[in-house]
């Protein structure tokens, strides 16, 4: 499920890619989870329009185009993004089929459906206006302690929430927790300022080293129930056992022995 690290590596993609090519034609398979633009207007921008540049904040991708605006992809739980010449295997089923002057398709596919996408005139104004919180690559200490410190929820429902901080998600949070022994369940108000530095240096490294390693979870094996995501592990801490209970509406995983609760 991608988070941060993932839409980061999308982002990537797209520069490596996409950049700069003239936009031929536009298919637009799916419109229910299109927001701020009607499918013909979108249409139409993109038309004859080039990928400019691309920003990402929190799990949002942004694409600026050449001509007027930026178009906003969002991956919910199974949004990928594709480039290749047609007649390659190619998603059956999309959201969004971009063909490119060089013969390219870029293709936005979404088979679960929980993404979305947007056009928006300005960055700035779609994060403020629908309330997300800074980017967790780009919080500093003293803001990250300053909307923590005053939290009343348990700790992984305060990392998830998007609107206090965006692009940490369930398997990250759950990583982040287990690394500084701290319980999913401890409530953040309650926790010492120490522990909630530990959780931002913590939160920092993991999300930068996965970034560095283009979200590839296979090369974040070191970081314990990030990739093995079960109740009944030993951990390797403590040689305890793992528990799941559903936290903040998510599948979370811990070690009960090791990650002390504060109430
Ligand atoms: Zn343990």
């Amino acid at each position: 499920m991608p988070e941060l690290p993932e839409v980061e590596n999308f982002r990537s993609f797209v520069d490596r890619t996409s950049l700069h090519q003239k936009i031929e034609g536009v298919k637009l398979a799916k419109t229910d989870r299109l927001f701020d633009i009607s499918a013909k207007d979108l249409i139409h921008i993109l038309e004859g329009n080039e990928f400019e540049s691309t920003w990402r904040h929190g799990k949002f991708l942004f694409i600026r185009l050449k001509q007027k605006g930026h178009l906003v992809l969002h991956f919910g739980m199974t949004g990928e993004l594709y480039y290749h010449t047609p007649n390659e295997k190619s998603p059956k089923v999309y959201v969004l089929l971009i063909h490119f002057e060089n013969g390219k398709n870029f293709i936005f596919s979404d088979s679960r459906g929980f993404g979305m996408m947007a056009w928006t005139q300005n960055i700035e104004e779609f994060i403020k206006k629908r309330g997300y919180g800074d980017d967790a690559l780009q919080i500093d200490q003293d803001r990250f302690l300053g909307l923590f410190r005053k939290r009343k929820v348990a700790i992984k429902t305060a990392l998830m929430n998007q609107h206090l901080l965006a692009g940490v998600g369930n398997e990250f949070s759950d990583a982040i927790l287990f690394q500084t022994k701290i319980h999913p369940l401890s409530v953040s108000g309650k926790l010492s300022i120490d522990h909630l530095k530990a959780i931002f240096l913590v939160m920092k490294k993991i999300l930068k080293e996965a970034v560095s390693y283009n979200a590839d979870r296979n090369k974040l094996n070191h970081y314990f129930l990030l990739n093995q995501r079960k109740a009944g592990l030993v951990c390797p801490r403590c040689k305890g056992k793992t528990e799941f209970q559903t936290i903040g509406g998510r599948s979370s995983y811990f070690c009960p022995s090791c990650q002390e609760r504060y109430p």
